[in-house]
């Protein structure tokens, strides 16, 4: 039996059950709870909570959006994830860090996007077994270095790949919500159009005309008359869109490892310092 099928068959954090379980204090903390600016946020934000599932709406044929109910809800800034924590019986326990997809202005419920991994432990239970009423553990928020808030003025660049557009668009959000006029432009990669998370909204923000502008590559196929790039992000193509906003721009890249390793390559090439360039790279993969 493979380890996801024992947790969907298991656990089912059909969370009734596991919030009558005791919320857990011997998790073995997330590679990004165990980052070094994490290590002086306040306990109360890493404590675990049980979540309510309100919402669950499919973004892409490989992409969800969970909106969850906090009880213990905290502000967050735009970047920051929560962790999720899957328990069984047996006390086998699986959890996985989420980028909070929605604005810090919202209150009291987040939303995580999570794009399913073919056998991924975590992401195939949420994909495939877990409902709206259902509960869930989580903490957070968590994360003191890949955030962004609206009230910084320099120009925002953004590059993502996959599901690295979700905390990104969270920036795009707050964005928004706190009427930001900084020039802030989003290079996204997606396999095709329709891998594209977010793609209404995305395309609305860029029809506002509010110095927010989005541009997209699909690197393998594109639709007749489409307009975007058509390969992978290269240095060329960040020079075409992230040279106008010049040398003050603040740049947060996400998503697969491979994707943000060159693009913070190239970025370097280009001339950007290293100290403008924020990444976070999302899992081992590039394909
Ligand atoms: C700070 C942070 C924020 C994150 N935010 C998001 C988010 O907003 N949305 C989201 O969907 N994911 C996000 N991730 C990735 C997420 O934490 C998991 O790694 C991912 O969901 C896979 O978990 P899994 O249990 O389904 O797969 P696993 O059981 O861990 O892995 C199954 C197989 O897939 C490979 N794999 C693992 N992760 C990935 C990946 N990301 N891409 C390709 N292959 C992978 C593994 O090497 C393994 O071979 C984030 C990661 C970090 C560190």
């Amino acid at each position: 039996m493979t380890i996801a099928r024992r947790i969907a068959d298991a656990i089912g954090v059909r969370p009734s059950e596991s919030a009558a379980r005791p919320v857990g204090s011997a998790a073995r903390p997330s590679e990004s709870a165990a980052r070094p600016s994490e290590s002086a946020a306040p306990r109360p934000t890493l404590e675990w909570q049980v979540a309510t599932v309100s919402r669950i709406k499919p973004e892409t044929a490989r992409a969800k959006t969970f909106t969850l109910q906090l009880p213990n809800w905290r502000p967050h800034r735009a970047g920051q994830h929560y962790d999720v924590r899957l328990t069984a019986p047996d006390g086998y326990q699986a959890q996985r860090s989420y980028s909070i997809a929605t604005e810090p202005e919202r209150t009291g419920e987040i939303a995580l996007t999570v794009e399913l991994i073919p056998d991924g432990e975590v992401s195939s239970y949420m994909h495939g077994v877990l409902e709206t009423g259902d509960r869930i553990e989580v903490r957070g928020p968590i994360g003191g270095y890949f955030v962004w808030q609206a009230s910084d003025p320099e120009p925002l660049g953004l590059v993502a790949g996959g599901s690295g557009v979700v905390p990104l668009m969270a920036m795009l959000r707050h964005r928004a919500a706190a009427a930001g006029r900084q020039p802030a432009r989003l290079l996204y990669s997606s396999r095709t159009s329709h891998d594209v998370i977010y793609a209404v909204e995305l395309a609305r923000l860029h029809a506002a005309g509010d110095g927010a502008e989005v541009f997209q590559t699909l690197t393998r196929g594109a639709p007749e008359g489409w307009s975007g790039f058509t390969r992978r992000i290269d240095a060329a193509m960040l020079r075409e869109v992230l040279g106008p906003l010049g040398a003050d721009v603040r740049i947060f890249v996400c998503g697969p490892t491979l994707l943000v390793e060159s693009v913070a390559d190239a970025l370097v090439t280009i001339g950007v310092p290293a100290e403008r360039i924020k990444t976070e790279r999302f899992g081992p993969t590039g394909s």
